[in-house]
């Protein structure tokens, strides 16, 4: 049986970008829907709880980033605006203390008294940047969230409206609406979402290579009940060429357990043919090398693989790149689409494309379109 929803405006996807655009739309007087195809909001934004959590301290607070950790005040106005608005606490990163260089097997790393400080200021966020997408999700009514729909048609009817065809773990959902605003990779948008009529030839070419920020890379979160590598005088941030940790930071909660997290720098295919259990090993090995036997012994590890995740990351995005690319849309979705479909996302913003600032710009953008 397939059940039919009706809504105004119909936004595809319940990351940051859909949530954002949710909350302006309803600032406006406007009311929308949102589909998200996983079981959970936030997409890349995911903040784990530790699975021992301390007494008397709130599980909400004693979370781990798997995706975003930080947002940059001096260069990105829209997430500190928002951080504030929604009343929610950052705090700096910490990075007091030596560095470490790896200098692979066998070799003892080299201290970097002085440190590396980063410029501009990284925050974080308390609870993890789930709280951001948390705080905005209570500001919308429930049933304006809709989740465990995965949009895979979009038709333009003869009345001018728009039917959405959307997979639900009950069954197939028709949703009727007058707009739509899809706030997904632009990637996902073309390769798994079908189109009647088409999107133009040079729209679909652009959203096809146009790379998912991150999608193509792995992060590890291992979780301490104390930060024993401050009493060691370091940071916790380290830096290797050998791996199979790239780039470590200290990613202790700001109340609770202490954490080191790191980006894997081994790519996806080698990471699937290594498996799980192996990289989650030789990963542990290294920090052990880096921080000594305290650090074999971790409450938690988290390791969250984007290029396996389904929402996130296509085929091709199983090869990241090797710098920030240029993001925006140039393409439009005219002439036969007209103004019914908007596209927002990070990967669609000029302004700060693939950090969650882009998100936050390209939900501005779009609702701006809506009130127009
Ligand atoms: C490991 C990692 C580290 C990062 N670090 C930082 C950082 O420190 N700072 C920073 O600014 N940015 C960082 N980023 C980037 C940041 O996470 C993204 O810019 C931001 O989360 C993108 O939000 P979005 O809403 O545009 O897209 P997404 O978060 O990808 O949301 C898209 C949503 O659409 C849903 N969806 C997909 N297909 C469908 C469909 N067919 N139907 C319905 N729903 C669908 C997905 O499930 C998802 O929920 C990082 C990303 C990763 C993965």
């Amino acid at each position: 049986m397939t059940t039919t929803i009706n809504t105004p405006v119909a936004i595809i996807g319940g990351g940051l970008s859909g949530l954002y655009t949710a909350y302006l739309l309803q600032q406006r007087g406007i009311q929308s829907t949102i589909f998200e195809a996983r079981d959970r909001l936030g997409g890349r934004i995911v903040s784990l709880p530790s699975s021992k959590p301390t007494a008397n301290i709130d599980a909400n607070v004693e979370r781990y980033d798997l995706g975003p950790s930080w947002f940059w005040p001096d260069m990105h106005p829209l997430m500190d605006n928002l951080v504030n608005e929604l009343g929610l606490t950052a705090f700096q990163q910490y990075q007091t203390g030596a560095h470490l260089f790896d200098r692979g097997r066998g070799n003892s790393p080299q201290r970097h008294e002085l440190g590396i400080a980063t410029s501009p200021i990284s925050m974080r966020l308390s609870g993890g940047m789930l709280s951001l997408i948390e705080a905005l999700a209570t500001k919308l009514p429930t049933d304006a969230i809709q989740l465990g729909h995965q949009i895979h048609l979009m038709t333009q009817l003869a009345t001018g409206d728009i039917a959405l065809t959307c997979a639900t773990p009950t069954g197939d959902v028709t949703i009727t609406t007058q707009k739509v605003i899809t706030a997904l990779p632009l990637r996902l948008l073309s390769d798994t979402i079908q189109f009647s009529p088409s999107l133009p030839d040079k729209l679909i070419n652009e959203c096809t290579n146009t790379l998912t920020w991150m999608a193509a890379h792995a992060k590890f979160v291992a979780v301490y009940d104390q930060p024993f590598w401050r009493q060691q005088g370091l940071s916790g941030s380290a830096s290797s060429q050998t791996g199979p940790l790239v780039e470590i930071h200290d990613a202790s909660a700001l109340e609770g357990k202490a954490a080191l997290f790191g980006f894997v720098g081994i790519n996806a295919t080698a990471r699937k043919t290594a498996g799980r259990e192996t990289l989650i090993k030789v990963t542990m090995d290294q920090l052990t090398a880096l921080f000594g036997e305290q650090a074999a012994k971790p409450v938690d590890t988290f390791l969250i693989d984007w290029s396996e995740e389904k929402f996130t990351a296509t085929e091709q995005d199983q090869f990241g790149a090797n710098s920030h690319p240029m993001y925006g849309l140039a393409a439009s979705t005219s002439p036969d689409w007209n103004s019914n479909l908007i596209i927002a996302g990070t990967e669609s913003s000029s302004n700060a494309g693939g950090y969650l600032e882009g998100a936050l710009a390209s939900s501005l953008q779009a609702a701006k379109q809506i009130t127009h």
